[in-house]
This record gives C-alpha cells, structure tokens and sequence, in this order.
C-alpha cells in the first residue's frame, strides 16, 4: 500500500505538538473539509479551526487527562470551517513522544439523530400527557368524568384523614331533563348540559372538583366548605342556573342533594362510596319535595329550605 492512500480514508487527520497546540501535519480530507490551503492550517496553531468553546474544553478538560493517559477517545468537539461554519465531530487522539494524534469524524448527522430521537421523545410524553388528560375528561362538557373524580376524592379524602376540613358532596340532577330532550331535540340537550357544565365549574374553586357523574348528573365535592358556606353556596346555583335559559326562553333548574362532612362525622369518610351514596338519597328527597331544592343529608335541623 502505498502513503498516498492513506489520504483515501474519509476522517481527518492532524497531528498537534503536545506543548504549543502548532498543527505540524494534517491530511487533504481535513484540507477539504475545513476549506483552507494546506499551508494555512499546517503552522497554526489547534484554535484556528476548532471554536472557542472547544478550545477551553480542550485546554481545562482533555490537555490534563492526556499528560497522564497516552488516549482520549470520543471527545466531542467542534471544529470551524474557512466560512465560520460549525460542524459538531468526534475526536480519538493519541499521544506519542510529545505529538497528538488526532484522528476525527463529522458527527453532525448523529447530532441530527439524536436530535429527532429527542424531539420524537418529546412527542411521545406529550402525547401520553393528552391521552391521560383525554381519560380523565368528559368529551361533551371537559368536565373531568366519574372515573376521574373517584380517582380525586380518593386522594382527598387520604389528604383529610391527615389533616380534617369541613367538605360536601354534591349530587346535582337536571330537573325534567327527559322532557327537555324530547321537546327539543337531543343536540339541544346537550347543549344545555354544555353550558350547566361551565356554570358549574365557574361557580367552583381550583381546589374543587367538578365532574359529570353520569347522563345529565354531575357531582361538586367542595374542600373547605361548611354547613352554612355549602348552603349559600348551592343557594347562588339554583339562582345561576335559573338564569341559564334555554329554547323559548325557557329556564333550567336543578335538584342538589348534600353529603356535609364536619368534623363530628368525619369517621364517615372511610366508606367513600356510601358518602355518595348518602348525597344521592338527599338527591331523591329534594325531587320528591318537588325538585328546584337543596336537601342535605344529615344535620336536618339545620336544613335550609332552599328553592
Ligand atoms: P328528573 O327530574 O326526575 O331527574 O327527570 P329527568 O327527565 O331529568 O330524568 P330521567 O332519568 O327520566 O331522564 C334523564 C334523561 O337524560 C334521559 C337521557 O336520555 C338524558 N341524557 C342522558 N345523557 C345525555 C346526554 O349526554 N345528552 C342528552 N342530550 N341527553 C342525555
Ligand atoms: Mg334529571
Ligand atoms: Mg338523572
């Protein structure tokens, strides 16, 4: 084989003087790539074509490592073509008697890889975000649905064994809803149950949660909330909804049933599904009374009578 075709191999190839960083050789693939004359880069000195950033990694980081290890293999660095371009490579340098040898490959596509491995990464956890976020949500309303909110109050319920607040749990039903559906049409229905839903969320906290619990029901659990607090607060929504008129400008009104936990009851908080289920009963008495009312479940000397 012959010298010159060593000039056939396609990286670069220059060799550096360990003490001054002069660039006593390198090949015509570096010539080439970095697009200037051989004897403009062979005499000066290893920053003429590496930037600055590379040129103080190489003197704070590798020049140390290679006095006392004869190799350093996959340093990454830049190196600056005539036109002040940067092209992103990957260095194994070794040294013999006072030289570096460094022998270089582009890695600008591997960044590019990396790059779109980053990117697609990215992609994925932003999509797994909106999927959760999608089974979590109601489609019509955005509401979060009953799975969603089980999940919640399981979590807060946990929260207030640790550390007790006053909450209620609000069962709230669409009043003749079948009727609504039947006058008007089925889109019309879900309009309204659209903008019930905003009501809703409107009317509640952050820290509340709102959810669709099912057909034209939806459940409100308020944190922080007493008997008196919940009370006025389901007073302002009976007269919000009243506002909210539909087709021939006829109003909507809903019953609301009431679990309210304080701190004498709280024990009731271990059994969940029956705090639900305790709003729900309260739900049927409010329709039995006659529907557009509250009922609360326990406390009935306190019961407010609400229409
Ligand atoms: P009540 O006052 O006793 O609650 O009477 P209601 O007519 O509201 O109750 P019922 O349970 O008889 O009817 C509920 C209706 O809600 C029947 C069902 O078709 C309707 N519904 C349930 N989900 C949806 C929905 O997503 N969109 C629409 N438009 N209607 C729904
Ligand atoms: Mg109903
Ligand atoms: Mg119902």
């Amino acid at each position: 084989m012959k010298d010159a075709d060593l000039e056939r191999f396609p990286s670069l190839l220059f060799v550096t003087r360990q003490d001054s960083s002069e660039i006593v050789f390198c090949n015509n693939y570096t010539v080439e790539k970095i697009g200037r004359p051989l004897n403009a880069i062979v005499g000066s000195k290893l920053s003429s074509i590496v930037t600055h950033a590379t040129e103080v990694f190489f003197e704070s980081y590798m020049r140390p490592i290679l006095v006392s290890t004869p190799f350093f293999e996959e340093a990454l660095i830049t190196l600056k073509t005539h036109d002040n371009r940067r092209i992103p490579c990957v260095a194994n340098i070794a040294v013999n008697e006072g030289m570096l040898y460094w022998s270089i490959h582009f890695a600008d596509k591997r960044d590019k890889l990396y790059q779109e491995l980053i990117e697609a990464r990215d992609n994925l956890e932003r999509q797994a975000e909106q999927l959760s976020l999608l089974a979590r949500v109601d489609p019509l309303t955005n509401l979060l649905n009953r799975r969603a909110a089980n999940n919640d109050i399981q979590i807060l319920v946990t929260r207030l064994q640790r550390q007790f607040c006053p909450v209620a749990f609000l069962l709230i039903d669409v009043d003749h809803f079948k009727h609504i559906n039947d006058t008007y049409g089925h889109d019309a229905g879900d309009d309204i149950l659209v903008a019930l839903a905003s009501i809703l969320k409107n009317a509640t906290r952050c820290s509340d949660i709102v959810a669709r619990w099912g057909g034209e029901e939806f459940l409100i659990v308020l944190c922080n909330s007493d008997f008196q607090s919940t009370s006025d607060y389901c007073q302002r929504l009976h007269e919000s909804i009243h506002t909210l008129q539909h087709n021939d400008n006829q109003t909507l009104t809903v019953s609301i049933g009431v679990m309210q936990i304080r701190e004498e009851n709280q024990a009731l908080l271990e059994q969940k599904d029956s705090l639900i289920k305790h709003a729900d009963n309260a739900l049927y008495r409010a329709k039995d009374a006659g529907r557009n009312q509250t009922c609360f479940a326990e406390f009935k000397q306190h019961q407010p009578s609400l229409t």
